[in-house]
């Protein structure tokens, strides 16, 4: 059974590129009947909050992304990991080091004269004399002095490291006895089971350390994925400002879940040209081993698309509920469904489509100088005049009965449907544009119509 994870260090909110890792490791799980857990990494108590543990939970609820057991926090589990560093004591594969972090920093300095790499000499690897006093050792993995670590990468392929390039002893337990970053991550996804991890590819070079662990322990080694980054436009890693923001902050700019998944899905992932992607197709075409090699680009264009595409196959009913979350309140409008029809298609996010929603349901109270100068020319008290007149004596409920009378003002008048439409549109809204003049009038109904057309008259004339 595939069983794959996702285990963030709550340090701060959860964002597009650890959602995205998320969602990989999500639907593959899913795909293949198989479990995706949660762990969260809370080791480093200075840097983590309950707070934004709870915002990654949180935005998984907003996503729908659920995760199966029970969520693993590291912070509960000091007692497992303390019972594999006795391990490995015994086992003589790991040992109590004793340098003074003045010793460490001396060596440090040395090497770094010299044009060596920083690393641990090992003087205490072998050491069975009696240790210096006052000094509360940490303990080191006994790491492979020579020959190669392989990761076999399901995205890059083999990478090969150099075990005396990049490994020394590393610490496992510091001074306190607090267990290291590495050391428990291996641990966990060993003890959890997990045996696909998908995560970005700023771990890889973690991965070679958590082989040591896991060949130290006698664990088997779980299959990587290592993603490529997400970049901005310029090709650099991805910033705030291009995005790289709390996920929760999608949802506040007015983006679907469904949008924002689907985005995520196609950012390093593809399959032929398609686009869009709903979620159970996403669960049946997901494959990491289509995961693209090189970083991949993050364009606000296309979750703009992608949005809107969704916006626009939501059911109403579903978007007054969404939209009430944007102080727009739909619910007893009698004239809803016409609204968000013609208005759905035209809008790229929930907030867009609210404004355009409270653009129309509120009275002008003002009139843009530009719209007037341009719709209120000659005639058009009298033409409207004309159109509210007629429109006092029916009961038109549809855009195309709204349309009907316009059309009987225009050939009665004599003039063309510009005539009409602009400052009618103008006198409505109190500035251009918005959608087709027949729905708006549908929407807000004979007697909200008249008012408008009985207050621009009466304001600008
Ligand atoms: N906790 C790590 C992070 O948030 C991820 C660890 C992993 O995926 O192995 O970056």
């Amino acid at each position: 059974m595939v069983v794959t994870r996702f285990a963030p260090s709550p340090t701060g909110y959860l964002h597009i590129g650890g959602l995205r890792t998320a969602l990989f490791s999500y639907l593959w799980a899913r795909k293949n009947g198989g479990k995706f857990v949660l762990r969260i990494e809370d080791t480093d108590k200075a840097r983590n909050s309950d707070e934004a543990t709870q915002a990654i939970l949180k935005a998984f609820e907003w996503l729908g992304l659920e995760a199966d057991g029970e969520i693993t926090y590291q912070s509960k589990r000091d007692d497992i990991y303390a019972k594999y560093i006795q391990q490995l004591l015994d086992e003589g594969k790991a040992y109590r080091c004793y340098m003074s972090k003045e010793e460490l920093e001396q060596l440090r300095e040395t090497q770094m004269a010299n044009k060596e790499r920083a690393k641990y000499d090992g003087r205490y690897r072998d050491f069975d004399g009696t240790p210096p006093e006052g000094v509360k050792p940490v303990i080191r993995i006994k790491a492979p002095l020579s020959g190669e670590i392989v990761v076999h990468d399901g995205v890059k392929g083999d990478v090969i490291f150099q075990a005396e390039d990049i490994l020394d002893d590393f610490i496992i337990a510091r001074a306190d006895g607090s267990p290291t970053y590495n050391f428990v991550v291996a641990i966990d996804d060993a003890l959890m089971g997990i045996n696909e991890v998908i995560r970005g590819d700023d771990h890889l070079s973690n991965t070679p350390k958590q082989i040591v662990v896991y060949e130290a322990l006698g664990f088997d080694i779980p299959k990587f994925y290592h993603v490529p980054m997400i970049h901005n436009s310029q090709g650099k890693k991805l910033s705030k400002r291009d995005g790289a923001t709390d996920v929760m902050a999608y949802k506040e700019m007015g983006y679907l879940p469904e949008a924002l998944l689907n985005f995520l899905v196609r950012l390093g992932w593809s399959h032929g040209d398609q686009e869009i992607f709903s979620m159970s197709e996403m669960m049946e075409l997901f494959d990491p081993k289509d995961i693209n090699k090189s970083a991949s680009i993050y364009n606000t264009e296309k979750l703009d698309w992608l949005n809107a595409h969704y916006i626009k196959n939501t059911p109403n009913d579903k978007l007054v509920e969404l939209l009430s979350e944007f102080g727009v309140v739909l619910t007893s409008h009698d004239k809803k469904e016409i609204l968000l029809d013609a208005l759905k298609e035209r809008a790229k996010t929930l907030k867009e489509l609210a404004g355009m929603v409270e653009e129309i349901v509120t009275t002008p109270s003002e009139y843009d100088a530009k719209a007037l100068k341009k719709a209120m020319k000659e005639g058009w008290v009298e033409i409207l005049n004309n159109f509210g007149a007629k429109l006092t004596n029916t009961e038109p409920h549809l855009p195309s009965e709204y349309h009907a009378i316009m059309e009987e003002v225009v050939n009665e008048m004599e003039i063309g449907f510009g005539k009409i439409g602009m400052p009618l549109r103008v006198a409505l809204l109190g500035k251009m544009g918005g959608p087709n003049i027949d729905t708006i009038m549908a929407v807000l109904g004979k007697e909200e119509t008249l008012l408008r057309i009985a207050q621009a008259i009466a304001k600008n004339k």
